[in-house]
């Protein structure tokens, strides 16, 4: 009899709260992923970065496992056909596996709980990927925040050493199932190319993190972490980071509670995956221009700061925060363009992509979703160069025609457009 771990997002050996517990029962333990094709079908990129960081992300678990005389078994297809296949191929105790707080994955693994439960196998799973998750960080009347800063108060307020605290998945390497190593599916198999790019490292990087708040809002330095992609697949471990963080830098702390704020909120208010979390604001009549949207998205749109940032996203799948806050204003408020529309190009390009974030920020930015602020603020894209990008590093970096006299003018005046967009959104609001 074997244990299988399904690994998801938290591709890691090591401080992993569902290996440590399928390891500490006792009985051999298979690690098993699924190239879920619900997914990867949907994905229009066949040169995705994240397919591919995924797919390295295994092979170097693989490489740890084989000296463990252990293997990785992988499997293209459903995940019910994955599970058919796999209680065929082993005779299985109990699948352990980590949380997981969206939508379709709630959805996934209730329905594989139900198949193995008809097959007699159970089904644990557990917390991994944040710290505190559901209803662990509620206010004093049960009912879950909605606005960052309370809920960070709390979550300050609740955390103890505990709650970092690693899980020593290395004690139990004996109970690794030992096979030959089987074959990780090529990504041309998957239907997938190589994309040639160096992705961040998954260590912590000292410096930055130290001197993050004073760093973090200028696009033209990395003085980021930029460990978004690790967060999001689990190559890093939250409980570490939580650790450092709290020995190095508040601000930094205060960024990675605001990735569980809006993994809370997914959890709890499961509508805003396709509705505004303020429900009057799905009123708005969005203009949607296509050709409009069509600029934004190349990185033309006469506004060099947000051209930068956009060039920067098609280029690379990064792009700063601060400037992730301009385009996306610029788009919901100058262009008024439906945030779920620069959702969803983010979506489509984003490395770090996270459901829980990406639809939190672009609500926070069209000012639909939860904050304690009204919708009047509207990003001024010249204002904001002079502030975060003066002397034109980050902007010259990704425009470099910028000097040129052939530069766009701007698609939309500011003036005009901040106008239009408080006029649009009052009249929608009063009604
Ligand atoms: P750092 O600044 O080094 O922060 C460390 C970590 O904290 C990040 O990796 C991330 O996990 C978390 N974090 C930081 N800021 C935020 C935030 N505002 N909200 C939630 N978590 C945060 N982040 C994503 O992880 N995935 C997304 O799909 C995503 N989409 C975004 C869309 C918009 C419109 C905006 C304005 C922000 C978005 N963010 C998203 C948040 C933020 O921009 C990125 O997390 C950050 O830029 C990633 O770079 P980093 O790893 O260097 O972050």
């Amino acid at each position: 009899v074997v244990n299988l771990c399904w690994l998801r997002r938290d591709l890691r050996l090591h401080d992993q709260a569902a290996l440590y517990h399928a390891l500490k029962a006792g009985q051999p333990v298979v690690p098993v992923f699924v190239f879920d094709t619900h997914i990867l079908d949907d994905l229009e990129d066949k040169a995705d970065r994240r397919v591919c960081f995924i797919h390295q992300a295994l092979e170097t678990m693989q490489q740890q496992l084989t000296a463990m005389g252990a293997t990785l078994d992988v499997f293209h297809g459903a995940p019910e056909a994955a599970f058919e296949h796999w209680t065929t191929r082993y005779t299985v105790g109990a699948v352990f596996t980590n949380h997981d707080y969206e939508p379709y994955a709630r959805q996934r693994d209730t329905a594989i709980a139900a198949l193995l439960k008809d097959k007699g196998i159970n089904f644990h799973a557990y917390k991994d990927q944040v710290i505190f998750e559901k209803n662990e960080v509620l206010k004093d009347n049960g009912d879950p925040y909605t606005i960052f800063t309370p809920y960070s108060k709390r979550w300050l307020a609740t955390l103890q050493p505990f709650h970092y605290k690693s899980y020593p998945v290395e004690r139990y390497a004996k109970y690794w199932y030992q096979q030959e190593p089987l074959k990780i599916p090529s990504l041309k198999t998957l239907g997938f190319t190589a994309v040639k790019t160096t992705f961040p490292a998954a260590g912590f990087p000292e410096k930055i993190i130290t001197r993050y708040d004073q760093t973090r809002d200028i696009p033209a330095i990395q003085g980021t972490s930029r460990l978004g992609v690790h967060l999001r697949f689990g190559t890093i471990s939250i409980r570490e980071l939580v650790k450092k963080a709290l020995d190095d830098n508040a601000t930094f702390l205060k960024e990675l509670i605001w990735r569980e704020f809006f993994q809370m909120i997914l959890w709890h208010f499961p509508k805003v995956e396709h509705a505004s979390f303020k429900q009057e604001y799905d009123r708005i009549p969005w203009r949607n221009n296509a050709a409009e949207f069509e600029r934004w998205c190349q990185g033309e749109t006469g506004y060099p700061i947000v051209d930068a940032g956009m060039r920067e996203l098609n280029a690379t799948g990064f792009m700063h925060n601060r400037v992730r806050m301009i385009t996306a204003s610029f788009l919901t408020k100058h262009l008024l363009i439906d945030w779920r529309w620069g959702e969803a190009y983010f979506a489509a390009k984003l490395l770090d992509y996270d459901l829980a974030s990406n639809n939190g920020n672009w609500q926070w930015a069209a000012g639909c979703g939860c904050d304690a602020a009204p919708y009047f603020r509207v990003f001024n894209p010249s204002l904001q160069t002079q502030k975060f990008d003066k002397e034109l590093r980050y902007i010259r970096q990704w425009v470099p025609e910028l000097d040129e006299f052939s530069y766009p003018k701007p698609m939309v005046e500011h003036e005009m457009a901040r106008k239009r967009a408080l006029e649009v959104y009052g009249k929608a609001l009063a009604r």
